[in-house]
């Protein structure tokens, strides 16, 4: 298949890209570099561009399937900033949306999130629990995802979400991982303390109740989350219209990701117990039996420490991400 990929250079998408060149795809990546990382894609495969574009790129380019990752997804951010993510979240992705309309491009497979979900009525969270969201960056992918819906019913071509619980892990290999740049994520966070280059993880929150007071999360390998966008690919066709919780169904704390994290770097990781941050659910774990069930999909890493060792992997060998020193 000839898709375009948009993102592709960002954390998932990088590993979402990899899998399907390695799958035998043609692949076209259209990243900003904003936050993407040009060493995380092959030089001859990246477009350096803004979604405003996506018309130019998608205009007799001949795509049989669009893969849109490129997304703000800062929830601190999207609350102080909320222009910015509608702008980019909902705008850009609306115009690469209807750039595959004009275009005829066939399917649609979007990044899309639990944090639609608000904070859940009941965990595991299935996909017919009501959406919710609860800040500006889960209402603009809630928005989008009905955009999708919309157009999908009204136009001949299939689209899928994907809704991500909490990506995590590298390519086992090592040679692409995880680089935010502000780092908020737990697992790099806590990697980096156990290796001294921060003073300390601050656990946000012990007064929550899960079973040792810290928040729950279901931490999904990102080349699991990579197997599911090629699975859904394979399946879309028009008319069809899929969406799928994509997480392994086991929540681990944030205490727990600190103990494993310990138990697989030989390193002691120093913690500070701090306050709950602002708009965090108790407990999010997906209840993943719709994409297990109608795509066959099952995750290559269905526990925590697993994942973990490919991100120890990753952040032992690149401590300053893609980037050197200075
Ligand atoms: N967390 C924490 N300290 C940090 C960063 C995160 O205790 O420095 C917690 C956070 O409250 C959440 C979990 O770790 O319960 C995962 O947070 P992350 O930001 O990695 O992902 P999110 O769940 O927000 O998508």
């Amino acid at each position: 298949m000839k898709i375009l990929v948009t993102g592709g250079a960002g954390y998932i998408g990088s590993h979402t890209v990899r899998l399907l060149i390695a799958r035998g795809h043609d692949i076209t990546v259209l990243d900003n570099l904003c936050y993407g990382h040009k060493a995380a894609v092959p030089a001859e495969r990246l477009v350096v561009a803004d979604l405003a574009h996506a018309d130019q790129l998608v205009e007799g380019a001949g795509f049989d399937a669009v893969i849109h990752f490129a997304a703000f997804a800062y929830v601190g951010e999207s609350v102080t900033d909320p222009a910015k993510y509608y702008a980019n979240n909902l705008l850009g992705s609306l115009t690469l949306l209807d750039a595959c309309r004009k275009h005829g491009v066939g399917k649609f497979v979007f990044s899309s999130t639990c944090a639609t979900y608000g904070v859940p009525t009941s965990v595991p969270i299935t996909e017919d629990e009501k959406q919710q969201p609860i800040n500006p960056y889960g209402n603009t992918k809630l928005a989008f995802e009905r955009a999708l819906v919309d157009y999908a019913t009204a136009y001949p071509f299939g689209c899928c979400t994907l809704r991500y619980f909490n990506a995590a892990g590298a390519s086992p290999d090592g040679t692409i991982g995880e680089d935010h740049d502000p780092e908020t994520h737990l697992i790099p966070l806590v990697f980096q303390a156990a290796m001294g280059k921060r003073p300390l993880v601050e656990i946000f929150g012990t007064d929550y109740p899960t079973s040792d007071g810290t928040c729950v999360r279901d931490y999904i390998h990102v080349d699991d989350l990579a197997e599911a966008h090629a699975l859904a690919l394979d399946r879309l066709g028009p008319g069809v219209q899929l969406r799928y919780n994509v997480g392994i169904g086991r929540g681990y704390s944030v205490r727990e990701v600190i103990r494993t994290a310990e138990a697989v770097s030989g390193l002691k990781v120093p913690v500070k117990e701090g306050h709950r941050r602002p708009g965090d659910p108790a407990e999010l774990v997906a209840n993943a039996d719709k994409i297990r069930r109608e795509l066959g999909w099952r995750p290559r890493y269905p526990e925590l420490r697993g994942i973990m060792e490919t991100a120890w992997n990753w952040h032992q060998t690149h401590p300053y991400g893609y980037g050197g020193p200075g």
